[in-house]
């Protein structure tokens, strides 16, 4: 069996598993399996868009390396692989952290978070949905230098695979409370908090993988109770996916970044869940 198609064994056997833990042990309960934006999210986006953008980012580093030859030098090759795998982790999760951070601050980098933030109930699905460019975009960064400096082919596969599995997790409607894991392995229980409809410009809980960017940079918020809903306030995001593509291209019309909710209440006086 070939990495690469254990690498889909193991992604699809983690979803099944996620899809049956949200079913026992709700976060939200009544959430539907099959709900609003499920074909978008899982044919369009997470099937094809992810296959089409896999090739064009696979292009693009091959026509860096070909017109530098940078990989020749094997930068990073006799490093043991758990090294590779480590540096390439946490270097690209510091750098996700800031890049996710700035997109709720900028108004142009929200244009392309915002499809991110607009499903209404989240799920293992909703990670998924991310517009092409934010996928571009992030996906070149994280594979480029692990291509380009002469990583073990491995690398790209395992990291592909713990981008999935994690990233399904994080936004699984699962009843998760991971004491003081949390503060370093991310989970729903603060990336749930992330797409609260409460949240306003500016955000809370931008870690993906390691929650503890959050703790040192001082943007982690862990309420004890539980969000309103999820999604955007400011805006009538399209259904259709070709629409949420062009969508990240419309006029401005003085809106600033982060999905702007309606008063709710304030962070600050939310009670903290105990830490262990
Ligand atoms: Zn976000
Ligand atoms: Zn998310």
């Amino acid at each position: 069996m070939s990495l690469a198609f254990l690498s889909s064994v193991i992604i699809a056997v983690a979803a099944v598993i996620l899809v049956l833990l949200e079913r026992r042990f709700p976060y939200d309960k009544g959430q539907k399996i099959f709900r609003e934006g499920f074909f978008n999210d899982f044919v369009l986006y997470t099937l094809v868009q992810s296959y089409v953008m896999g090739l064009v980012i696979a292009w693009i580093i091959e026509r860096i390396d070909s017109s530098t030859d940078i990989s020749r030098l094997h930068l990073v090759s006799s490093w043991p692989l758990w090294v590779q795998m480590l540096v390439f982790f946490v270097v690209h999760d510091f750098y996700i952290y800031w890049f996710h951070r700035a997109q709720h601050h900028s108004k142009y980098l929200w244009r392309i978070h915002e499809a991110h933030h607009a499903t209404k109930d989240v799920d293992w699905l909703s990670g998924s949905r991310s517009h092409a460019l934010e996928i571009l975009i992030n996906q070149t960064v994280e594979f480029a230098p692990i291509a380009l400096l002469g990583a073990r082919p491995e690398v790209a596969i395992f990291k592909g695979t713990i981008d999935a599995v994690w990233g399904m997790y994080i936004h699984s409607n699962i009843d998760v409370r991971s004491g003081k894991l949390q503060w370093f392995f991310n989970g729903p229980e603060m990336h749930r908090w992330h797409h609260a409809i409460e949240i306003t410009e500016g955000g809370i809980n931008f870690a993906t993988k390691l929650a503890i960017w959050d703790y040192l940079f001082g943007t982690a918020v862990r309420p004890a109770q539980k969000p309103r809903g999820y999604g955007l306030s400011d805006v009538d995001f399209p259904t259709n996916y070709l629409r949420q593509l062009v969508f990240a291209f419309r006029r401005f019309s003085g809106v600033t970044a982060g999905a702007v909710a309606p008063p709710g209440p304030p962070l600050g006086g939310m009670p903290e869940e105990p830490s262990s």
